[in-house]
């Protein structure tokens, strides 16, 4: 049986880093596990058409390294899923990753023994191992949830979720398909694939918020310019709530008449970006003033779709803006002026079940040659849960989670010695523009690996008291937000039956975030139990 002093699970962007600074910086004995069959996480499995990032490319990727950072040319405003994973594939060149991960591998389960104070790490293809520390970059999006809909296993086409496209082609050409699904993934597949099939069916339980992406291609100027200001960029993303180059100014919707507001609105619409939240200080906080914005988005979706039906569905919104994930698109909603496409609302007009031939709801019939599920993750929490874990005195984490996920600062778990999480349930994480929280929690994680090996620590858990007090927390700023304010969120574990309904990540903002985990650091974990 192989012993490690760290095994990371996971080769994705958090995996990678973390790799590099354990084996580089602090010479531990790493291996990574990845379930892959290569690197990259999230942008090895979401290989679906129209697979794009909503992060601005200059922003998404690693700053630890100024020379990574310079000697990488980001192409366009918004980086395709393949340009992504040949940006990872460079970083990991650069560092010489490969050598020290294990692909094809997927962990299925991971039992601490407490005589021996070591975690014991079991695969699906029959390898075991031990380590001292454990470190899960498992990502926050890679638990698929493909709905438990009656009939499925009878539907004689093939179907596929976004989470795990296929790496096979898939021809779509001549094809009636359906498309289960509108968030980030959804409005993405649809414009691309609508293209090209005969047919595209699809179906929509929650209207969504979306704003053009208005990607394009970058020009040498901004790429220099991007490059010369690598230390403020670098500096910027990690002073913003969301780690992306825009704050939140101090105006108010309200400072302004609908005209001035509009022109406002108008301008950062026609730009196009996530930022589009933050055309005034209060969008994200007060419901009245969101109600402008959602307003605003509503008439340009009324404007832009042509049949007064379908307009009217995909602006039945039930939510606030922002209180679910805000999405970008590449003309998702011009898509629906096509003829090959048609809506169903499934608030009137439910799925019944799947059949042979395809999906029947409450009033149609419809036959179909593929199905795409783009119906979203068990997200932050699923996971972790499927590694199986078994921390001390036996406790098994999905009766510890059994109520709620239960963490300090979404990186430990009370009665989980030595085991790490990078994004867990408990920190921005998803809320964030994800690498920027990414490179925090390794270099906190590997402060404190360096901390407990300097002082000939063996162990490290945080108390329970400490869990219960960021728990509160969490519960005491997501209570005082909009995100309580959408009815279905996977923020909340609204979307996945059984699953506790509480708010998962830390809705902070990642500052006061990073100033709390310094700060613990900087004390010595008194959150902490250490031997
Ligand atoms: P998602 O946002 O959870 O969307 C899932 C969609 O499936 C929703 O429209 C949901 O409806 C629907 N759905 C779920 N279960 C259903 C059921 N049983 N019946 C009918 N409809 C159902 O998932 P996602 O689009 O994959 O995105 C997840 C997250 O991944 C994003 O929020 C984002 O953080 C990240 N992501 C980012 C990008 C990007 O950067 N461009 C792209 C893709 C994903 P309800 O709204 O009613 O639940």
């Amino acid at each position: 049986m192989l012993q490690f002093e760290t095994i990371i699970i996971g080769a994705g962007i958090s995996g990678l880093y973390q790799l590099h600074k354990c084996r580089d910086e602090l010479n531990l004995k790493t291996l990574a596990i990845e379930e892959g069959s290569d690197i990259g996480g999230t942008w090895y499995w979401n290989r679906y058409p129209g697979a794009r990032c909503d992060s601005e490319s200059h922003t998404y990727g690693y700053t630890f390294s100024e020379k990574i950072y310079k000697n990488w040319t980001w192409k366009e405003k918004y980086p395709k899923q393949n340009t992504i994973l040949k940006y990872l594939k460079f970083v990991e060149k650069k560092l010489n990753l490969r050598k020290d991960i294990l692909f094809n591998n997927k962990i299925i389960s991971a039992k601490y023994l407490e005589n021996k104070k070591l975690w014991q790490i079991k695969t699906n293809k029959n390898k075991i191992f031990l380590t001292k520390y454990l470190i899960c970059a498992v990502g926050s999006l890679s638990a698929t949830n493909i709905p438990n809909i009656k009939g499925l296993k009878t539907f004689k086409g093939e179907y596929y979720h976004t989470g795990r496209w296929p790496k096979k082609k898939i021809n779509l050409k001549n094809q009636i398909v359906a498309q289960i699904g509108t968030g980030s993934s959804g409005i993405q597949v649809a414009p691309e694939i609508a293209k090209t099939v005969k047919k595209l069916v699809i179906f929509q339980r929650t209207p969504n918020y979306s704003i053009p992406a208005r990607n394009k291609k970058l020009t040498k100027e901004m790429i220099n310019d991007y490059l010369k200001n690598y230390e403020k960029i670098k500096k910027l993303i990690k002073k913003t709530p969301g780690g992306h180059t825009f704050s939140f100014p101090d105006r108010s919707v309200f400072d302004f008449n609908k005209i001035e507001r509009d022109k406002i609105f108008e301008k950062a619409w026609l730009k196009g970006s996530l930022a589009f939240r933050a055309c005034f200080g209060d969008i994200t906080k007060n419901l009245k003033a969101n109600e402008k914005a959602s307003n605003f988005i509503k008439e340009k979706i009324l404007k832009i779709v042509k049949d007064k039906k379908i307009a009217k569905i995909l602006t039945n919104f039930d939510h606030p803006f922002t209180s679910k994930r805000p999405t970008l698109n590449t003309n998702y909603y011009e898509t629906f002026n096509r003829k090959n496409i048609e809506l169903v609302d499934l608030k009137s007009n439910p799925i019944i079940k799947i059949t042979k031939n395809g999906i029947k709801t409450k009033n149609n019939d419809f036959d179909f040659d593929k199905i795409i599920f783009a119906t979203g993750y068990d997200a932050l929490t699923g996971p972790l849960l499927s590694l199986n874990l078994v921390g001390k005195k036996k406790t098994k984490l999905q009766n510890f989670w059994n109520k709620s996920p239960k963490t300090y600062l979404g990186l430990m778990i009370p009665n989980f010695p030595n085991l790490f999480i990078i994004q867990g349930p408990g920190s921005p994480s998803v809320l964030t523009n994800v690498p920027v929280q990414i490179e925090q929690h390794v270099e906190w994680i590997t402060n404190c690996l360096n901390f407990l090996n300097k002082n000939n620590k063996k162990t490290i858990e945080p108390t329970i008291n400490s869990a219960k007090k960021w728990s509160d927390e969490i519960k005491r700023l997501a209570d005082a937000s909009l995100f309580m304010k959408a009815k279905i969120s996977w923020y909340k574990g609204d979307n996945i039956p059984g699953k506790p309904k509480v708010f998962i990540p830390y809705p902070g903002g990642l500052p006061r975030y990073r100033n709390i985990c310094n700060k613990v650091e900087k004390n010595q974990y008194k959150e902490f139990l250490i031997k």
